[in-house]
């Protein structure tokens, strides 16, 4: 679904990505982890075409991810949604209405009928009752499932997630990977930057250790989670568990 090749990206004169390739096939969890600054974040803007990259390519469902082409980055955001960090929800928007923007204004639906899947988007994410409450009314926690019924409600081929529970207290960790378990459980594609070394032994097909801009290590959990091959994974995995 999402593969990427050979990709490297600058900021002026700093790398961030040199020559980096993974892929994630469709229905499968790769998630990818690494210290602070390693250009995680920066491989996602550049999937959903947020950011451009200088070398190597992206495609998305065989899709050449191009800022060049508005159409197609256009095309490339409809299929694969993000969930940030901070949850960026419209904040003068209630919970639902966050929910349809997307189906009503990108996609084109009938609001009766994007409102009925906003509301079964809120109810899957366990958030019956809160469909008309503002985001400032709501934990972080929840904010952050609306964020991940909004993406839902695009109806996209596969969600980026870029550290979803780093900003979130830890008490309300369990209830935002709860859904995103659930997610993966039913064939989502999904790529996924985290610090949750225990959600991604778990859950993740497929685990990618990222350092100073290139693929250190990767392999199943078991495998880069359990027994690193590389000092540099070894040590990481020591820092964060
Ligand atoms: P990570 O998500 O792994 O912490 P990032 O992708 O955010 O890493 O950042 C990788 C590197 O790129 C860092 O050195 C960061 O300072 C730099 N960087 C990120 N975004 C920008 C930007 N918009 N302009 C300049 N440098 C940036
Ligand atoms: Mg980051």
């Amino acid at each position: 679904m999402i593969e990427i090749e050979a990709v490297e990206k600058s900021y002026g004169p700093l790398r961030v990505l040199k020559g980096i390739s993974l892929r994630v096939p469709e229905g499968k969890v790769v998630c990818v982890i690494g210290p602070s600054g390693s250009g995680k974040s920066t491989l996602l803007r550049c999937v959903n075409g947020l950011e451009g990259y200088q070398g190597g390519a992206i495609r998305v469902d065989g899709r050449l991810v191009d800022r060049g082409r508005k159409a197609e980055i256009r095309a490339v955001r409809q299929r694969v949604c993000m969930v940030f960090q901070r949850f960026n929800l419209f904040g003068h928007r209630t919970a639902l209405e966050n929910v349809t923007e997307g189906p009503i204004y990108a996609l084109g639906e009938p609001r009766q009928q994007a409102e009925a899947g906003g509301r079964e988007l809120l109810a899957r994410v366990g958030l019956s009752g809160k469909e008309g409450t503002y985001p400032a009314q709501l934990s972080g926690g929840q904010q952050q499932r609306v964020a991940i019924a909004r993406a839902l409600a695009m109806r996209p081929q596969a969600v980026l997630f870029d550290e979803p529970t780093s900003a979130l207290d830890p008490e309300l960790v369990g209830e935002v990977l709860a859904v995103m378990r659930d997610l993966a459980r039913e064939g989502m594609t999904m790529m996924v930057v985290t610090h949750e070394i225990a959600f991604a032994r778990e859950v993740a097909d497929h685990v990618v250790f990222m350092d100073h801009g290139v693929v250190v290590e990767e392999g199943p959990p078991d495998e880069v989670l359990a027994t690193p091959r590389e000092p540099r994974t070894q040590e990481f995995l020591r820092r964060v568990l």
